[in-house]
């Protein structure tokens, strides 16, 4: 299949089905996260990271624009561009570095880098419904369609 959804009823919902996402992530992945502020993308970046066996704090980037994590033998960069503004930013930051083959790159507010991202392998959109989120993840890839094969079985 090459997508799912699911309905996630509250926070601890998020957080675990993180936990499941952490397991069918390998390196190389591009995940994008979508949904307005306060959807929960952040919350299942701390669930995903919890899942990789990830205790320390799990701060949202949306100053830094970038927070970098070495876990699980996985270097994993959680990027929140909603402050983005400059394109040069992105070459002096270094940011294309980011994405290799070697790293999983998660990214909230992708739109605000367009042209300068690769193509998500995973598109997750969070949504409110009722007093939780529904979540929709699409695999646009063939590694992302690999991996969400793993997340079902
Ligand atoms: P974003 O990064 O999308 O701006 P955050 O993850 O920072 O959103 O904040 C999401 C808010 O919604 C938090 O207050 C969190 O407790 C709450 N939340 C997360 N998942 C759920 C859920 N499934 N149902 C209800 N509330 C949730
Ligand atoms: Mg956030």
């Amino acid at each position: 299949d090459k997508a799912l959804q699911r309905f996630l009823a509250d926070e601890a919902a998020t957080i675990a089905f993180g936990h499941a996402l952490a397991h069918a992530l390998q390196p190389g992945l591009t995940l994008f996260l979508e949904g307005d502020l306060g959807a929960g993308k952040t919350t299942l970046t701390r669930g995903i990271l919890r899942g990789l066996g990830f205790n320390g704090r799990v701060k949202s980037p949306t100053y830094t624009l970038v927070e970098p994590y070495v876990v699980s033998n996985l270097y994993l960069y959680h990027f929140d561009l909603y402050r983005f503004s400059d394109p040069s930013e992105w070459e002096d930051a270094g940011f294309r570095d980011y994405f290799n083959p070697e790293s999983v790159c998660l990214i909230e507010w992708a739109d605000k880098a367009a042209g300068m991202l690769p193509a998500p392998d995973w598109l997750i959109t969070l949504a409110p419904e009722g007093e939780g989120r529904r979540i929709h993840l699409i695999a646009n890839t063939e590694l992302g369609a690999a991996c969400l094969a793993k997340l079902a079985s």
